[in-house]
């Protein structure tokens, strides 16, 4: 959903001194919707007994922003590696706050997910029962159907993902984790991407339960839990249709009561959304560097596809735009298509190709929209070109710095502050300072802002 009414008449007016305060380009998050969206969350499936939301943190792990999920909202994380396992029990998160939905795990990461406190371990393959270095009392799997009925061209066919348990597999997944000491169960898949139509997400849930009903006839065990993953869709485009959040709840509580009725207990229900809950209350706001004319007509700005990969990585996708000048006032006049660019030696570092706009001018502000969620996240440094920063557009108005942007001070730190080391295959190691000079005043300065 391009962003809210409500955001963009609290931020639009106040990015020319929000730019002054802390330079461009940033990410911005909007508590308000973030909250809104929250509870309107966890209303739609008031219904539904013991549902929980694990929120994903991959989409959006930033420190702050998981504290006002954790605190006021009630969610639980969802982690796939252990620098987020290590975000999520900095907050006060463990055991069952906390899923662990890693694939291809090292036994390093095993371990991590074992200890302090533990978590909801999600096993992704059969090995992995037998690898695990203790059984925990809870155990989850994750189950590919390997049928076509999901998937898409984001997330891939379930028969060609590299995630899950064929349905073959499960029974004896179930039976092994319980003869290594499991006493409580649960299934969980994540299939779509992007989903728009909540029948979709039901028949994910269905899917789901029947596994389950498989298991109990075969082995006795009851699950405690089901989930159905995260993939539901945001409206990218102005006018697209929001997913129908409640209809899916709706027939969910329509599934669980059938299962129970057939099998004599009811699973809880638990999601892992991530672009749901946060993708429209973040933006990317960047300053207009060049208006540039070559073969085609060229909008230059101070972000680059390493700020936000989304556009430039996936073909079909869209991130509206806006723009405006210092008084925030959206720009007028008649239409020219233009693309709109970052600075990487990349031709595919295009936020929008072949959108119309009014005649931008340098300094102008665009703003990119529907950032909140695998935005700065997915972000990179290829090029030299440094991370952004990330601002939260406080429900008080007031706005705050929640994550600086990245100095060449922390671009070069990998090599040069760390303790040297040259191996000899035959003859051992020496250890010696860091081989590579220290940075010299200039470079150690290096600005933190790529404006001002
Ligand atoms: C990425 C991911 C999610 C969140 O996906 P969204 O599209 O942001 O809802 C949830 N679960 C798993 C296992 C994931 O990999």
């Amino acid at each position: 959903m391009p962003m809210s009414a409500s955001f963009a008449q609290r931020l639009l007016p106040h990015v020319h001194s929000i730019a002054q305060e802390f330079g461009t380009p940033f990410h911005m998050y909007d508590e308000l919707g973030i909250l809104e969206s929250g509870h309107e969350f966890n209303a739609a499936f008031s219904g539904l007994d013991g549902f929980r939301e694990f929120y994903a943190v991959k989409a959006l792990p930033n420190l702050r922003i998981l504290e006002i999920l954790r605190n006021e909202l009630g969610f639980g994380f969802d982690c796939s590696s252990t620098a987020e396992l290590a975000m999520a029990r900095q907050l006060g998160a463990s055991g069952e706050d906390i899923m662990f939905t890693s694939n291809n795990t090292s036994a390093d990461e095993y371990e991590q997910s074992l200890d302090h406190g533990g978590c909801i371990l999600n096993l992704d393959d059969l090995t992995f029962v037998r690898k695990l270095p203790r059984m925990p009392e809870l155990i989850c799997f994750r189950y590919n159907p390997g049928t076509s009925n999901f998937g898409n061209s984001i997330i891939g066919a379930p028969r060609s993902a590299k995630f899950g348990l064929r349905h073959d597999q499960v029974i004896a997944a179930y039976t092994e984790a319980r003869a290594r000491g499991a006493r409580r169960f649960g299934l969980h898949a994540m299939v779509v991407s992007n989903e728009r139509r909540h029948r979709r997400m039901a028949a994910i849930l269905q899917m789901l339960l029947e596994v389950c009903g498989e298991v109990t006839a075969a082995t006795g065990i009851r699950f405690e839990f089901v989930n159905v993953g995260g993939g539901i869709a945001i409206a990218y485009r102005p006018g697209e249709r929001p997913f129908k959040l409640q209809a899916f709840a709706d027939l969910a509580v329509q599934l669980l009561d059938a299962f129970e009725r057939e099998h004599g207990y009811r699973p809880k229900m638990y999601m892992e959304c991530g672009r749901l809950i946060t993708g429209p209350h973040g933006v990317l706001v960047t300053r207009v560097l060049n208006v540039m004319s070559k073969y085609r007509s060229y909008v230059g700005v101070d972000a680059s596809m390493s700020d936000l990969m989304r556009p430039g990585m996936y073909r079909s996708t869209y991130n509206h735009i806006t723009v405006v000048d210092r008084a925030g006032q959206e720009l007028r006049g008649p239409l020219g298509a233009v693309d709109v660019v970052g600075s990487l030696c990349e031709n595919r570092d295009k936020f929008a190709t072949d959108i119309l706009l009014p005649p931008v001018r340098e300094n102008d502000y665009v703003v990119i929209h529907d950032t909140g969620a695998h935005g700065h996240s997915m972000g990179f440094q290829y090029n030299g070109r440094l991370r952004p920063q990330e601002l939260l557009l406080r429900r008080d108005g007031s706005v705050e710095l929640i994550r600086r942007s990245e100095t060449v001070d922390d671009y070069l730190r990998t090599q040069l502050d760390f303790e040297s080391r040259r191996f000899t295959p035959a003859g051992g190691s020496q250890r010696s300072r860091s081989i590579v000079a220290a940075p010299t005043a200039s470079t150690a300065s290096g600005s933190n802002s790529r404006s001002s």
